[in-house]
Parts: structure tokens; C-alpha cells; sequence
């Protein structure tokens, strides 16, 4: 039996700065700080963070002191607004890459693009992204249906959410180009982190009888995972922790593959490995 962890599985660049610069600041400050939503979409390491006095809340009238920790994902343009008219100052977490897709998203507008953003519009990297052109300028879409629903009489500008499936984001492009003889951009806005854990998990797949995606429910970039390995290796499951693991699911396999999504600790991918090692079967 052999236990393979993909190479890239776990924290990516833009959430181990995220929460280095939380956890400095809670420091450097001495000070209870909030997060606006919480800095990253893994629930056991949001729950860490509160030992070192940094707790999530949902609105800007629950901030407690004078600072504000804005989380990976960004903020929507008119939150932000609303946070420096309050004197609140930003600490800001903001991936560097959702911070480009944002100055993307505000030349394309300015220049008068209709904007076509593949992601999920629940998302709060979409929705800070997207805020940064006006709601009547833009298209946010998931399925290649809903591309149906965009009439093409104009010059288009696509963009993608930075951990969005890169063959799906090429099957909306091909189709656009199909649909429309205007003139086009497209924004290569997938962050290198997502692609390498994407490549990695594919080809993992491809060479396990079981592969465990583990991640945060919450977290897109774990599900785009999931969706992956489970399109090669149908025995794939997706969990928090490794309380979740059960032994029969590995009766049989021979070679077990695991991926971890971006704000996945080493500790919780570590404690997956020894439990899966501590079964009778292995
Ligand atoms: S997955 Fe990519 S965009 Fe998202 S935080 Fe990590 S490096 Fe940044």
C-alpha cells in the first residue's frame, strides 16, 4: 500500500501571506482584531485564529476596534468605502491575484467592455472582483448555458475566478469566440497555485485507486478539486478532517492518492495521512 500526497497539496502563497499579516498585526497591535468574513474558507484554522485574538465577523457595525483585517478573497468596492468613511483603517489580505483580477475588472469596465466572469456570483471573491464595474456592465456565469442569456453586441471581456477549473474556463472561451465576431480580451486569471494543484491531482488520479480531497466544504478551489479527481477516479472523497475517514473505503487500493485545497494546514493533512496509516488493512 502506498500513500501519496500530491507535491502542492495544502496552503497556497495568498493564504499563508493572509494569515502571517493577521496573526503579525494581532501582535504588533496587542490587540482583539476582526476579519471581515473570515480570512479563509477553512473552518479549523478560523477557529485557531481565535486563540490568537482574531475572530471573523459578517459586518462592519460588529468591528471592534479602529482595524480591520480584509480576508484573502477581497471586499466588494462599496465595503471598502464604507470601512475608511467609519475611520476604520485596512489591513489588507487580499490575495495579490484577486487584487489584479480587480484592476482587470476596473480598466475593462472604464474602457467599456461588456464583462463576462466565469465563477460562482456567491462567491466573495466574485463578488469583490466584479463590484469594480457596474452591475448593468457585467455577466457573472457557471454553466455554459448561461451564455445564452448575453446578447454579443459588443466588445467582450472575459475573465475567471482564481481557482476556477482551467479546461472549463477554456470551454467558455471557445464558445464566446463561436458566439461573437466583436472583439474580445481574455484575462488569464487563474492563479498558477490553482493550475499546478490542479495538474497535480489530475495526474494523482490517474494513478490511485482512492483519492482523498481535503479542504474546507466552503472552499471553492477544494471543490474544483474534487470535481477533478472525481471525473478520472470516481472513488474520490472530499473531507474536513481526518475524523471523517472510514476504513472500508480503502479496502482493496493499493495506491491512495491525497490533494488538500489552499487553505488546507500541513497539521490537517498530516493527521489524514496517519490515520489512513493506522487502519488494518494497510
Ligand atoms: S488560491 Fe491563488 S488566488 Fe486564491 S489565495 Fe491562493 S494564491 Fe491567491
Amino acid at each position: 500500500m502506498k500513500i501519496t500526497v500530491a507535491p502542492s497539496a495544502g496552503f497556497c502563497f495568498g493564504v499563508k501571506r493572509a494569515i502571517n499579516l493577521a496573526i503579525d498585526s494581532a501582535s504588533k497591535f496587542d490587540t482583539e482584531l476582526n476579519t471581515l468574513g473570515p480570512i479563509i474558507h477553512n473552518p479549523q484554522v478560523v477557529s485557531q485564529l481565535k486563540e490568537k485574538k482574531i475572530f471573523p465577523v459578517d459586518t462592519i457595525d460588529e468591528i471592534k476596534s479602529d482595524k480591520v483585517i480584509i480576508r484573502s478573497h477581497g471586499i466588494k468596492a462599496d465595503i471598502e468605502n464604507k470601512i475608511l468613511q467609519k475611520n476604520i483603517a485596512i489591513i489588507d489580505a487580499t490575495c495579490p491575484f484577486v487584487k489584479r483580477s480587480q484592476e482587470y475588472i476596473r480598466k475593462a469596465f472604464l474602457e467599456g467592455y461588456f464583462i463576462i466572469m466565469v465563477g460562482d456570483d456567491k462567491h466573495p471573491e466574485v463578488q469583490s472582483v466584479i463590484s469594480f464595474a457596474d452591475s448593468s456592465r457585467y455577466k457573472v456565469v457557471n454553466k455554459l448555458e448561461e451564455l445564452n442569456k448575453i446578447k454579443f453586441d459588443e466588445k467582450i471581456a472575459l475573465i475567471s475566478q482564481t481557482t476556477q477549473d482551467t479546461n472549463f474556463y477554456l470551454s467558455i472561451i471557445c464558445e464566446v469566440f463561436k458566439k461573437t465576431s466583436k472583439e474580445i480580451i481574455v484575462f488569464n486569471t487563474i492563479c498558477d497555485a490553482t493550475k499546478l494543484k490542479q495538474e497535480e491531482a489530475a495526474f494523482l488520479s490517474s494513478k490511485s485507486d482512492i483519492m482523498i480531497v481535503v479542504g474546507g466544504y466552503n472552499s471553492a478551489n477544494t471543490n474544483k478539486l474534487k470535481n477533478i479527481c472525481r471525473k478520472i477516479q470516481n472513488n474520490t472523497y472530499h473531507i474536513e478532517t481526518e475524523e471523517e475517514l472510514k476504513q472500508e473505503w480503502f479496502i482493496g487500493a493499493e495506491n491512495i492518492g491525497i490533494t488538500a485545497g489552499a487553505s488546507t494546514p500541513d497539521w490537517i493533512i498530516e493527521k489524514v495521512v496517519g490515520k489512513i496509516q493506522s487502519f488494518d488493512i494497510l
